[in-house]
């Protein structure tokens, strides 16, 4: 689960990760109020969407209006936040389609004197907590790994161990740090690793940090994900949730107690069992094709709360086809079957389906399928189904 920049700032806060002061609103009195209440000479109004690129993104039909606007009054912050406001923002990372802002931070500008880059992230690999820094701060992180990896540096933590001071200080000195500003790098980086233990996250990211011209550090952007299976222990973090941000199919999904994962490709796939969903995925790929998302079905689901989860994907934008590959135990093929023919003739499917079914029960569920009257296509192992759905979905394409 994500939270907004302003949400998470006051997290991180409360842990003494040093951030400028702001109040977060929802209309263009409260932005001017909430100017007037900081006090000052400069003014940051930020979009609260959970994507970043907002400073570099522009409002649907209107491309000089961008996610971060510095402003000097409290006048111009409500003039602001009326041009940002119940608006679309589209950047790099919300797709074309752009996000709603609904609301705003208002925060106290501050003089910059560089931006880095500092986040905090669980790397399977290594199978620990790392450390990643930049001096390459305010801009993408991918951007700056694919044309620069030299300036990216990480510092792994022990598990058994945790973070040690001077793993921190010798991060500081590489970023280029001196003089008091070690110390509250340090200090910041430790501030980050407690809260990400403390809260079960996935990620704290502060791109840019900066240091201020009147040399302290400050971060002036937050990111913080959290790790779904910590949530439990979390009430006041769960209470977070912005269900205007999220999937509508997931939570849809999320609500028949099924998981659904939304992707940006064409095959839409129905499955039982993360092993075979991570299979039936990787041999979509090899045969050139993407997944647009998929369906775990589980075990032992009724016919209901597949027919409705069938729905959901069907529902997916830039659908192209379906691939059903169902390894029956406890599932079985039957109720598969019959979900799968009454979600076709509700919703009058009108893209290729193949069916792969193996199983219990899948004799059933194979006259099921072949005296339906549908025009589904049946497979007869996992590379027959991933080689007939791409044939389909490349007939249609070309049609
Ligand atoms: P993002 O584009 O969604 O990552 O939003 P950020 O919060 O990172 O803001 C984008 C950029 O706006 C930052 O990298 C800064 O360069 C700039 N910015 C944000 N706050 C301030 C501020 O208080 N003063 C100045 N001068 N620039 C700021
Ligand atoms: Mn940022």
């Amino acid at each position: 689960m994500n939270i907004h920049e302003y949400q998470a700032k006051e997290l991180l806060k409360s842990f003494g990760v040093p951030v400028p002061p702001g109040i977060a609103v929802r209309s263009p009195d409260e932005a001017r109020d909430a100017a007037k209440s900081l006090g000052g000479d400069l003014f940051v109004v930020k979009a609260q969407i959970h994507a970043g690129g907002r400073g570099a993104g522009h409002y649907v039909g209107d491309p000089a209006c961008s996610g971060v606007r510095l402003v000097k009054t409290a006048a111009e912050a409500r003039a602001a936040a009326f041009e940002m406001l119940d608006r679309t923002l589209v950047t790099r990372q919300t797709g074309s389609q752009g996000r709603v802002v609904r609301r705003l931070y208002v925060e106290a500008g501050c003089a910059i004197d560089r931006e880095l880059y500092l986040s905090l992230l669980i790397d399977r690999t290594e199978r620990c907590i790392t450390v990643v820094a930049s001096e390459a701060g305010g801009m993408s992180i991918e951007d700056v790994a694919a044309k620069t990896p030299e300036k990216i540096m990480k510092i792994r933590i022990s598990p058994s161990l945790g973070l040690a001071d001077h793993q921190s200080r010798e991060l500081a000195t590489r970023l280029g740090l001196h003089g008091p500003l070690i110390g509250q790098f340090a200090t910041i980086v430790h501030a980050a690793w407690e809260a990400f233990t403390t809260l079960d996250a996935s990620l704290i990211e502060m791109n840019p940090l900066v240091v201020t011209k009147d040399n302290t550090l400050l971060a002036l952007d937050a990111k913080m994900g959290f790790d779904d299976n910590g949530l439990f222990r979390h009430r006041a973090i769960q209470e977070l949730r912005d269900p205007n941000e999220e999937d509508p199919r997931e939570q849809e999904a999320a609500r028949f107690g099924l998981s659904y994962v939304s992707l940006d490709g064409t095959i839409g796939c129905m499955v039982n069992g993360a092993g075979l969903a991570m299979a039936t995925m990787d041999i979509i790929h090899q045969e050139g094709e993407s997944p647009a998302n998929f369906l775990d079905v589980g075990g032992g689901s009724s016919r209901e709360k597949v027919g409705a989860a069938f729905r959901v994907l069907l529902s997916a934008p830039g659908l192209e086809g379906v691939l059903v590959n169902i390894f029956g135990g406890i599932m079985r093929c039957d109720i598969i079957a019959d979900a799968v023919i009454s979600a076709c003739r509700e919703t009058g499917l009108n893209v290729p389906l193949v069916i792969r079914l193996a199983g219990t029960n899948v004799e059933e569920g194979m006259a099921m399928i072949r005296s339906c009257g549908l025009d589904l296509i049946i497979a007869t192992d996992l590379g027959d189904a991933a080689r007939k759905i791409v044939t389909a979905v490349r007939t249609r394409r070309a049609a």
